[in-house]
């Protein structure tokens, strides 16, 4: 099997592990910053192209602030990241809220932000009007077009089963009350599938979500600002998966733009994204130590790290490649021959609580550092604390090299933090 090459080397996860008790979320800003650069490029074309990051896939406020640095804006889908998106700088139309069943106080503190504001029905938006008072300047309409959804060469998914989204006859409806209501200014958005691979879901999407707005501003007048194209890029999480092509796909959506706006007369829609995975998932590992190895009908290994800091591969069976480094001082594993099958587990009493099953790998011994790859979007933004365990820390490797504690480890007095273990008796009525 191919290798999955890293963005540290032994020497440097020694150092990191010497300083930070593994285990630990480790992220490389380097990378963030390229892949950043490498979609503003592929989208240059468009003049008021923006990706809004998907804050939930990683909500560490110094990676917020570094995508911030790069022109991201960010999107926010509950009070709770408007407010960390508000800590960190984002004001007004760095900020999209793109939420469902939404809390009152949620659309207040959008307004109160200056959000642009992503409608997943039209209920929410006399909903937002009834508790704001008023209605967003821009408003966004998030679209559910039913059926299957197919792209150039495969079909990505069936729309028609998820909770998200108007239907096509909604978004007329929206858009001709919105006009009465004087909104003038709508923008479109629809998220159709997650980690796609290929080049041609972003291009389809836009497609169908461009055709939309033509109809729309036919049929009701309504002027189209922008068409927000969501997330849903995938990354190769397997060796052998092919990484999507961004300047490609770049101009995939650039050809359908100028065939369907361009022939409706509609060039001044701004493109926006909302990418998470793509953004930041190649660009973190967890960087864990062999506690414990065991054989009975498998070979196990058992790793200081668990689903509470990465719940991917139990929550969905999702593949995440695994490095055996090697322990500290000793020979470096990370080329060695995979010449063992194990299956790699943490100590949740959940049998699902397991990095890797029949996976062949270096001869691994304790106190080896293994590095789970691609865990920089929706890893540690997933963690609980199930069983008592406490989520890990998060290590920021700087672009000169050196490296920063962006988030401490859990500690018992946060796990407790939300009771009241003043002794029962103190309590009672005197
Ligand atoms: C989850 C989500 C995203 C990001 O999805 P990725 O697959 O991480 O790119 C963007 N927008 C909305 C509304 C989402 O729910």
């Amino acid at each position: 099997m191919t290798d999955k090459p890293l963005f540290v080397t032994k020497e440097q996860l020694e150092d990191i592990a010497s300083r930070y008790p593994t285990p630990f979320h480790l992220y490389d800003e380097a990378g963030i910053r390229n892949t950043a650069h490498a979609l503003q490029d592929a989208f240059s074309w468009n003049e008021g192209f923006r990706e809004f990051f998907a804050v939930k896939a990683n909500p560490n406020p110094t990676i917020l602030r570094t995508l911030m640095e790069c022109g991201c804006g960010l999107d926010c889908a509950t009070s709770t990241e408007l407010l960390l998106a508000r800590a960190v700088g984002a004001r007004g139309n760095d900020i999209m809220f793109s939420s469902n069943d939404t809390p009152a106080a949620d659309f207040q503190m959008a307004d109160q932000l200056g959000a642009f504001v992503n409608f997943d029905s039209i209920d929410l938006i006399y909903f937002y009007r009834s508790q704001v008072g008023t209605l967003p300047e821009v408003v966004c309409l998030r679209m559910n077009p039913g059926g299957e959804f197919e792209g150039a060469n495969q079909i990505f998914d069936t729309p028609q089963g998820s909770k998200f989204g108007m239907t096509p006859d909604q978004l007329t409806d929206a858009c001709r009350m919105l006009i009465q209501a004087g909104v003038r200014n709508v923008g479109l958005h629809a998220l159709l599938c997650s980690n796609t691979h290929g080049n041609s879901y972003y291009p389809a999407l836009a497609r169908l979500l461009f055709s939309e707005a033509v109809r729309l501003r036919r049929q009701t007048g309504i002027h189209v600002s922008f068409v927000n194209l969501s997330g849903g890029i995938g990354i190769p999480y397997e060796p052998s998966d092919e990484p999507c092509d961004i300047t490609a796909i770049g101009e995939g959506v650039h050809a359908a733009y100028e065939e369907v706006l361009g022939g409706a007369n509609m060039d001044d829609v701004a493109i926006f994204t909302e990418l998470g995975r793509f953004m930041t998932g190649p660009h973190g590992c967890v960087v864990t130590r062999v506690l414990h190895l065991k054989q009975t009908y498998h070979d196990y290994v058992g790793v200081d790290t668990c689903a509470a800091d990465l719940m991917r591969p139990a929550m969905y069976g999702a593949y995440h490649h695994i490095t055996v480094v090697g322990r500290p001082g000793g020979p470096n594993k990370t080329s060695a021959p995979a010449t063992h099958l194990y299956d790699v587990v943490g100590g949740l009493c959940e049998n699902n609580d397991r990095f890797a099953n029949g996976r062949r790998l270096p001869e691994v011994e304790v106190g080896d550092l293994l590095v789970i790859h691609d865990t920089g979007a929706h890893g540690r933004a997933m963690g609980y604390n199930y069983n008592g365990r406490l989520r890990s820390a998060e290590v920021l490797l700087r672009t000169d090299g050196s490296y920063e504690l962006v988030r401490r480890a859990e500690s018992p007095a946060d796990y407790f933090a939300t009771l009241d273990v003043t002794p029962f008796f103190d309590k009672l009525p005197h």
